[in-house]
């Protein structure tokens, strides 16, 4: 078992630069200093998390037949969250510092840093005043409607503080409008909201951030087993989006620690370079949040079972898992620096980000090996128009073809493909009509006719 406490601040100092660089992240508002705990995604990110998004849909609702998929409204009804328990419910432990005026989680100090004496947690520099814990509420609300401007409480609704809350109160609307029987699940991709009192760790813990959940709904007899299935299920969809089974980490959350109404819950956790960090949870939830809710809207939620003539409220099995965590993870893993040494002995430091080719934000470069060429620049144009169909694709014509193959290694583009003399039949007739393919993490290069390239490409990038 690898050591909570082993980082490497230096690795995360070069990914969280490369990100910046290469139009990754950028922190939100940064032109006006920053809002801190939001994050604008870049164009290589956006690209980056849309595949990630893609995939999970593509996994979880349309490759299944018992998941339905849904995209609820972030703006909550406040008896919704009244009845969930949040408001007034959610909230973390915090200590101030009346000598540095700091605030700080109060279950997370381990991992803090003080505010007058960094190389210290808070509360262990001799001039540190810490207060008792209370409870920091972490709901974000707003006012809506004319209604607002006059105060009246009824206005106030929130920013939800998970996805989960929508799928629950509409868990009947999606019964009742596709005829689907138990088990089936409902998933969601979509912005949440927590006013997290310190965030930190580049994107790991936002105040706005993106989940991918599932509610699964079952038999109260199948819950523990299906969470153990939904766990493997969870874990081979790491390993095939590049984040494999080695860095990570389960941990089987002891009685006392779960939530009250849980009576399984496992925590997925990833070998971060800031330590070891959760990444996703898989819930059992029992029948706690349909119990609320039929509660609270004094609406009936139960299931009837055709077959057994059972009357019940399921229960619920819950994997979420958090997008952009997600995404940092799969930076995280990607990020590489492989010394190279040349025929004359020299050494050299390549960045490559061996993304999967699913999860790479550009698919293939394509390059003129001269730009001055008119008939290579056509041919590049023309394939560039062919494959842009299909895939994300960079042109380039700028500056030595090694050069724009690195540019493309620091962005994990897995392919290149360079149209040169070769293609255009002028040092023999064999080649001609074929163009250099070069994959990132080998650097090996072949040659392909240009229209076995789309097939060769799709085979390997979807
Ligand atoms: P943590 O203990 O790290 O605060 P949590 O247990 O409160 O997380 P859940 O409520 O279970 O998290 O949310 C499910 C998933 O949503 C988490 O596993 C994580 O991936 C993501 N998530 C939760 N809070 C944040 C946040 N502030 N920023 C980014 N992602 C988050």
């Amino acid at each position: 078992m690898a050591n909570k406490d082993v980082t490497d601040p230096v690795r995360m100092e070069k990914i969280v630069s490369l990100c910046k660089r290469r139009g990754f992240i950028f922190q939100a508002s940064e032109l006006y200093g920053g809002l801190n705990g939001c994050w604008d995604y870049g164009p290589l990110g956006a690209e980056l998390k849309r595949n990630l998004k893609d995939y999970w849909w593509r996994k979880t609702v349309q490759e299944r037949d018992d998941v339905l998929g849904m995209d609820g409204s972030i703006l909550t009804h406040q008896d919704v969250l009244k009845a969930s328990g949040h408001v007034g419910g959610f909230s973390d432990p915090m200590v101030d510092c009346k000598t540095c005026k700091g605030r700080y989680r109060a279950d997370n100090l381990d991992t803090l840093k003080c505010g007058q004496k960094p190389s210290c947690k808070p509360g262990g520099h001799s001039a540190c005043e810490l207060t008792e814990p209370r409870a920091f509420d972490l709901m974000l609300s707003t006012k809506l409607g004319a209604l607002a401007t006059d105060n009246d409480p009824k206005a106030v609704a929130y920013l939800r503080p998970e996805t989960a809350q929508s799928i629950f109160v509409q868990y009947k609307n999606v019964l009742d409008s596709n005829r689907v029987k138990l088990p089936f699940g409902i998933a969601q991709i979509g912005k949440s909201f927590r006013n997290e009192i310190n965030p930190r760790n580049f994107t790991f813990r936002s105040r706005e951030f993106e989940q991918m959940e599932i509610e699964y709904f079952c038999h109260p007899d199948d819950g523990m087993r299906l969470t153990d299935e939904w766990l493997e299920a969870r874990l081979a969809f790491y390993d095939e989006i590049g984040i494999p089974r080695e860095k990570l980490h389960i941990l089987d959350v002891p009685d006392g620690e779960r939530a009250f109404y849980s009576k399984k819950t496992y925590d997925i956790e990833y070998e971060f370079p800031f330590g070891i960090q959760e990444l996703e949870g898989v819930a059992y939830r029992t029948d706690y949040d349909l119990g609320v809710h039929q509660k609270g809207a004094n609406k009936p939620l139960e299931y009837f079972d055709e077959e057994t003539k059972q009357k019940f409220l399921p229960h619920v099995v819950e994997p979420s898992a958090g997008c952009d965590r997600t995404v940092l993870a799969l930076i995280c893993e990607a990020f590489d620096e492989e010394t190279l040494t040349d025929d004359k002995g020299k050494e050299d430091i390549r960045t490559v980000l061996r993304f999967k080719p699913t999860m790479a934000p550009i698919k293939v470069g394509i390059f003129p090996l001269l730009k001055k060429n008119e008939e290579q620049v056509r041919i590049a144009r023309e394939i560039q128009k062919s494959l842009q169909k299909w895939m994300t694709v960079f042109y380039d014509d700028s500056g030595a073809v090694g050069r724009r193959y690195r540019r493309q290694d620091e962005v994990g583009t897995p392919y290149c493909v360079t149209i040169d003399f070769d293609t255009l039949g002028e040092n023999g007739e064999e080649l001609k009509g074929t163009v250099t393919v070069r994959e990132r993490d080998s650097m090996a290069q072949q040659r392909l006719p240009i229209d076995q390239l789309l097939p060769w490409l799709l085979e390997r990038v979807r």
